[in-house]
């Protein structure tokens, strides 16, 4: 058994069968497997280019079968335009160009096939790069895409054939039985780490958990995992015990996401531990469900509203089942994160769908405008790359210097309101001007909805509070805004200069710092005081430890991930 510590992300105790994550650009992963000659040496095979050969092209017969799956499961659920960047993918694994690569650098080089196909990636991702065309430039992307997936196959096949020997080392058939055994269960996805729109797209119905190498816990990928509810581990030790972590690629193991740790191959002992915890668990969230349809109610008659943060239509029916009061915020750039721009018509009826099935007992969504950038990337953007993207160009920035892109999310917004209650809500808001030259362009939608004959109902305007500008300003924005809701995790990041996506910053991003605290009892202050209420639905919405805090300081709202509206209902229904 082997017992790794990363960073503990999102709860759960699940059992699966460790798998190396295949669809992604070259990353450190796959470089380290190469790098490293201690692992390529553990592979134990004397170098033979028939057999390199024969691995490339299972690889690749292998890459265009997952392909052709996901073309027509994309064809079918969301349309020919979204599918056909997987019947392009296609293309590319099977471009002479890139073969002839592989096979030189196989048969010339004496490179095993994972390495070649490496070469041949970056080769011809470079050429790519250096077109003048745009079109052409952007297919080094696709060129990547598809020379992660070769990759990710084909070190599943080294670390399988590696197992295989173990296994016979041992006595034969016991590996392979166990092996049958555990290609029953989910996956547990292993990877050097996730963008934002990879989690996104990962398959729920497949996936027991992830655990990256890399990132961090204050990450947009560590809050989709809670918003998916997915136990995850992030932020794996990065010592020596975590070098040639591939080749347990195939082992059973044993997932902790409320503790952080990752059993390989658990002992009986070990398990019989983690099956009695797990016991709890599931005793504690059959308890949670009794307070389903009761008041977030304190001992002392105190009430506060409990909503719930969501990235996606599913998202929503969770929150409906979690009993949320409403959609305190809908975080809209997760649906822009796919392979396309969902443009207004996708967007309006995604809106409208949460919109509708929240209308019943008046609930609330809170739509936030597009917070783009940073972590959070769309490869069709086409954003440059920045020197410190934390600080850069990202949410309403971007929004405002491109009112096309604005317009037309703001047009789906209102379009959506005459289903129910629909409120908008500015992510990182620094200036007074920015809130009025966002109104300006909602009053322009708002009289085109108007010429076209379109209805829509009121929508209040609401901002995050989630830079120190923004808390300190908070008197006079309090004047422009119909409420506002605390971001935490930016206004943490900002606070204190803690880039949040950097994992060796953990200790730096001090959630209780003073600092921290005094800002956001000055935003709820100023905000009672011009009579405007206040949500927090950062992070710290949902930390048990504050929740007699946002009390006492009278927060009005409360949203946080669905699986912690119960707990926080909990919590709240203790508090005098
Ligand atoms: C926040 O910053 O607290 C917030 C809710 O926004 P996000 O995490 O999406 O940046
Ligand atoms: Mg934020």
């Amino acid at each position: 058994m082997l017992i790794l510590e990363g960073k503990a992300v999102c709860g759960g105790i699940v059992e699966g069968r460790l798998e190396l994550y295949a669809g992604k650009p070259l990353q450190s992963r796959e470089r380290s497997y190469l790098e490293n000659p201690a692992v390529v040496e553990e592979t134990g095979a004397v170098f033979d280019s028939n057999v390199e050969l024969e691995l490339y092209k299972q690889a690749k017969a292998e890459a265009i079968r997952q392909l052709e799956a996901l073309y027509q499961k994309a064809l079918t659920e969301a349309g020919e335009t979204e599918a056909a960047i997987f019947a392009a993918h296609q293309l590319l694994v099977e471009d002479p160009n890139y073969e002839a690569v592989v096979y030189d650098q196989i048969t010339k080089r004496q490179r095993r096939a994972a390495e070649a196909v490496q070469i041949a990636g970056e080769m011809i991702a470079e050429a790519f790069a250096s077109m003048k065309d745009d079109y052409i430039r952007a297919r080094a992307a696709d060129i990547q895409d598809v020379t992660g997936r070769l990759l990710g196959l084909l070190l599943e096949k080294t670390d399988n054939r590696q197992k295989k020997r173990m296994s016979q080392a041992e006595g034969g058939v016991k590996g392979e039985t166990a092996e049958q055994e555990i290609s029953q269960e989910k996956v547990i996805l292993l990877a050097e780490d996730f963008t934002p729109s990879e989690t996104l797209q990962l398959d729920k119905s497949r996936i027991a958990a992830f655990v990256t190498r890399r990132g961090s816990e204050n990450s947009h990928t560590a809050i989709l995992a809670r918003t998916l509810g997915i136990p995850a581990v992030v932020g794996l030790c990065c010592g020596e015990c975590c070098d040639g972590l591939e080749r347990w690629a195939g082992f059973p193991a044993i997932v902790d996401g409320g503790t952080g740790r990752i059993y390989i191959e658990p002992d009986a002992k070990t398990k019989a531990a983690l099956q009695e915890r797990f016991a709890k668990e599931v005793q504690r969230k059959q308890g949670l469900q009794a307070l389903k349809g009761k008041e977030n109610r304190t001992l002392s008659g105190q009430t506060i509203k409990l909503y719930a943060n969501i990235g996606s239509v599913e998202d929503a029916e969770e929150a409906l089942e979690q009993d949320a009061g409403g959609i305190g915020l809908f975080r809209s750039e997760f649906l822009y994160l796919g392979e396309s721009d969902p443009g207004e018509e996708r967007q309006f009826q995604a809106y409208r769908t949460v919109v509708e099935r929240l209308a019943e007992g008046n609930r609330p969504v809170v739509i936030r405008t597009l917070d783009i950038g940073a972590d959070k990337q769309a490869d069709y953007f086409g954003l440059e790359p920045e020197e410190n993207p934390a600080m850069g160009y990202r949410a309403i920035r971007i929004c405002l210097e491109h009112p096309d892109l604005f317009h037309v999310q703001l047009r789906a917004i209102y379009r959506a309101s005459q289903y129910g209650v629909v409120r908008i809500l500015l992510p990182m808001i620094t200036s007074l001007e920015e809130v009025q030259e966002a109104k300006r362009q909602i009053e322009t939608v708002k009289r085109e909805l108007s010429e076209e004959g379109i209805p829509y109902g009121e929508v209040r305007l609401g901002l995050m509070i989630e830079t120190p500008a923004a808390a300190l300003i908070s008197d006079r924005l309090a004047q422009e805004a119909d409420f506002f809701s605390i971001g935490t995790n930016d206004l943490i990041q900002y606070t204190l200069a803690v880039d949040r996506q950097n994992p060796r910053l953990g200790r730096f991003y001090q959630p209780y710092h003073e600092g921290v605290l005094r800002l956001i009892r000055l935003v709820i202050k100023n905000a009672h005081e011009a009579g405007r209420p206040v949500g927090i639905c950062g992070e710290l919405a949902a930390d048990l430890s504050l929740t007699e805090e946002w009390l006492r300081l009278g927060v009005d709202e409360l949203s946080v991930a669905p699986s912690m509206i119960l707990p926080v209902r909990e919590r709240i229904r203790e508090c005098w």
